[in-house]
């Protein structure tokens, strides 16, 4: 019996993907984590092109210098961010920048603020690295949104960095600016670092998105083509750190998949510089959604804040586990908000990346078993 190390043994496989591998193949899928959308033609194009021109040699390390470009504008453009492509990393997606982050500054003794409910790859990338995650509650009296009282009640001599997520994966919820500017402010008192995860920036209804790293210099800041262009399996995402912190997130993207894949850069050059009419059409359409689910489940008595980003709703439920099984077995997929940390053991989420007239079946089905 081969014995595995300790660090993936602190960890345990997502427990929202193993639920989809035994679950009824005809119910409605309100778990996912992704788009119900296609990529745009254009950027379709442009990939089917990259393999006609045999683009398909390891690039750059760090990525295209063409794509490293666009992404240095997109920063100054929409995050007031000025950088160079120098201190730009292509990743094998979000997820991959996440883990370098981990690996190139967390261990042992370090504390890591998390807010509670987050991500679950922050709290698998933390403990793989051997720090400690530190829960900070972000409160449903403050609409599920992380505020910088309660992330100064968790500081202490070993805090490393925080995540910061926003507008965040499972709730919805969006920061407010006052909290991005007072948490940048607080990092450099207390020199640690901050990891933005941007990914849903572009997902967000009537609020506008900040940027730590517009504030602030000890923060890497990600984003990614999963959500805003609909590009998950294409696996291209990127992140943004200063001179000091650059070097030793190349060195474990350099050591552990050498670069992202060519193809894909050549799609993510083009999603960044082409048309984004997509964009917005796919947006307006999570807002019909959004608005259909937050009023159907207010309707049924649940207490769900309104999100204001990304495409989840993360209602209060008495009795999660029941929850999400009797709507399994009525033929709705929902998921239980404990993984995504203490905070949501009284919550489920669910994903409106699916059809509007799906979602209004679902909320019949939620709305049949709430009266039965
Ligand atoms: N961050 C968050 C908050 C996410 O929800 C996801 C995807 N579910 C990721 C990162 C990973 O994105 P990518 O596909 O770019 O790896």
């Amino acid at each position: 019996m081969i014995n595995p190390a300790n660090r993936t043994k602190m960890v345990e496989l997502s427990q929202i993907r193993k639920m989809f591998e035994v679950t009824n193949p005809d119910a409605i899928n309100l778990g996912i984590g992704e788009p119900d959308f296609d990529v745009p033609e254009n950027i379709k194009a442009a990939m089917s092109k990259a393999i006609e021109d045999n683009d398909t040699h390891y690039t750059p390390n760090k990525g295209y210098v063409e794509l490293r470009e666009e992404i240095v504008k997109k920063f100054d453009n929409d995050n007031n961010i000025e950088t160079d492509i120098e201190n730009v990393i292509v990743t094998n997606g979000a997820s991959e920048a996440l883990y370098m982050c981990a690996q190139a500054f967390f261990e042992k003794g370090d504390e890591i603020l998390l807010p509670d409910p987050s991500f679950l790859s922050y709290e698998a990338c933390i403990n793989m690295s051997e720090a400690t995650p530190v829960p900070v509650e972000c409160s449903m009296e403050n609409s599920l949104k992380l505020k910088i009282e309660d992330v100064k009640e968790k500081i202490s001599s070993k805090t490393k960095a925080i995540m910061l997520n926003s507008p965040c994966n499972p709730s919805g919820a969006v920061m407010d600016k006052e909290d991005v500017k007072a948490i940048a402010e607080l990092s450099e008192d207390h020199d640690f670092i901050i990891i933005s995860d941007e990914i849903y920036e572009k997902i967000i209804y009537d609020k506008k998105h900040y940027s730590p790293g517009a504030y602030c210099d000890n923060v890497i800041t990600i984003n990614g083509f999963s959500k805003t262009y609909a590009m998950t399996g294409i696996r291209i995402g990127y992140l943004n750190a200063g001179e000091n912190l650059n070097e030793e997130l190349l060195k474990i993207h350099q050591y552990c998949t050498a670069c992202a894949n060519s193809i894909g850069q050549i799609g993510a050059i083009e999603a960044l510089s082409g048309p984004q009419d997509s964009v917005e059409k796919m947006v307006a359409e999570f807002k019909r959604r959004r608005d259909l689910i937050t009023s159907r489940l207010i309707d049924m008595g649940y207490n769900t804040p309104i999100p204001d980003g990304a495409f989840y709703v993360y209602p209060e439920v008495e009795n999660p586990m029941e929850f999400v099984r009797t709507a399994a077995d009525a033929g709705v997929i929902t998921v239980p908000g404990l993984p995504f940390g203490e905070n949501g053991r009284k919550h489920v989420r669910m994903s409106y990346a699916n059809s509007y007239e799906n979602i209004e079946k679902a909320m019949d089905i939620l709305e049949g078993l709430n009266n039965g």
